[in-house]
């Protein structure tokens, strides 16, 4: 067995703290990494603390790693000792349905193993996340990583950079497409800076005017305060696509308000409580309101392959792994600049 330093929580109220635990020695078809950085993502905070559900203590969280393969499994192909690789929300699935075929292993109609807070394919053997010196992951499920990169920047692209790229891919960023983001924390601010990428004019919605700087150095044309009402009534009809990153409760009816004929609100921000949806504010304008969950392996090479070529990586606080609990309260307060990355030597 391969020895793991990490930190964990122990229950919904605990703050999280050092935890040593064991990952599986490689299979044929496994590889071993040793994590260099981890991205924390609001989601390992809604978990945690079981906001979202129930979950087995103790939980290491994290999805957003990369590091370096140590060693690798007899048949394995697409990696050498010494490679860099990353790994993001999800470590196994089927392979064999509808949407594992089709290359969307996140949506997988049997099980996907998601890589904490979930079960390996058995049903029953918890996952353990990136808060850990070591992961032991199937090669399918690592993703490659080109080298003479800023490695600590890459790590919240395997979260908060795939699950915006691919509802800006998939409902269209490209030049001439006038997109919103809401929200300016992690998975916001890779909006804005893929979004820019695609070639689309950009504009947030934000509750913290103390972003707005921020917000036009990231690549925004124009910035708009959600706490003046007033300013958002501005924003009817403009839009063709918004994605919206927030990841508290909150109205969608302006949103809705601010797209096109036949525009597209893209929720991936995953508030606890369900959200109210007037009629009138979709049939009005012919409106999708949609959802997307973060991206497939195939896409998120693909990402990953055009944040390199564009060089867009992401704006971050590394932190050693004892600042953990006090970066969870300042992303909770909206102040997270714009992702907090762990550095996997201090675990
Ligand atoms: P984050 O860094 O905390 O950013 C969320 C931002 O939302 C905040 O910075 C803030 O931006 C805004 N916000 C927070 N509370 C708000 C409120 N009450 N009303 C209005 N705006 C508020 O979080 P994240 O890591 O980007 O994650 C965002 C959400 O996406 C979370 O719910 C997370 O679980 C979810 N998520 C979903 C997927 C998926 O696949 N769909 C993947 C990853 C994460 P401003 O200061 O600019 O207002
Ligand atoms: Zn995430
Ligand atoms: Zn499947």
């Amino acid at each position: 067995m391969i020895h793991a330093k990490a930190y964990a929580a122990t229950s919904a109220t605990a703050p999280l703290g050092p935890y040593t635990f064991q990952r599986r020695e490689p299979k044929s078809d496994d590889v071993v990494i040793e994590i260099a950085f981890s991205g924390i993502c609001h989601s390992d905070i809604h978990t945690v603390r079981g906001e979202w559900g129930d979950v087995q203590y103790p939980c290491v969280p994290g999805h957003e790693i990369v590091g370096r393969v140590i060693r690798v499994g007899k048949k394995v192909k697409k990696f050498k000792v010494g490679d860099l690789a990353g790994v993001g929300c999800f470590v196994d699935s089927c392979g064999k349905c509808a949407s594992c075929k089709g290359h969307e292993e996140q949506y997988c109609q049997t099980h996907t193993a998601f890589t904490y807070g979930s079960t390996e394919m058995d049903g029953k053997t918890p996952t353990q996340g990136g808060y850990s010196s070591h992961i032991t992951v199937k090669e399918k499920f690592v993703l490659k990583i080109k080298k003479g990169q800023p490695l600590e920047r890459i790590a919240p692209l395997l979260c908060a950079g795939i699950t915006t790229y691919s509802p800006l891919k998939r409902f269209g960023a490209g030049k001439g497409r006038k997109v919103g983001v809401v929200g300016l924390g992690g998975l916001g601010h890779m909006a804005v800076k893929l979004a820019k990428a695609m070639g689309a004019e950009v504009t947030v919605f934000s509750t913290s005017p103390t972003k707005e700087a921020d917000a036009r150095r990231l690549g925004a044309k124009n910035f708009v305060v959600t706490s003046d009402p007033q300013s958002l009534k501005a924003w009817v009809g403009r839009l063709d696509l918004i994605v919206d990153t927030v990841s508290a409760n909150h109205d969608l009816s302006p949103y809705l308000g601010a797209l096109k004929t036949g525009g597209v609100l893209a929720l991936v921000g995953a508030a606890p409580e369900p959200n109210q949806v007037q009629a009138f504010s979709l049939i009005s304008g012919r409106k999708i309101l949609a959802g997307s969950l973060i991206g497939g392996m195939k896409e998120t090479q693909q990402m990953l392959d055009f944040c390199a070529k564009k060089k867009v990586f992401a704006d971050i606080e590394l932190i050693p792994a004892s600042e953990i609990n006090a970066a969870y309260e300042r992303t909770v307060r909206g102040q997270v600049k714009y992702r907090f990355v762990i550095d996997a030597k201090t675990f």
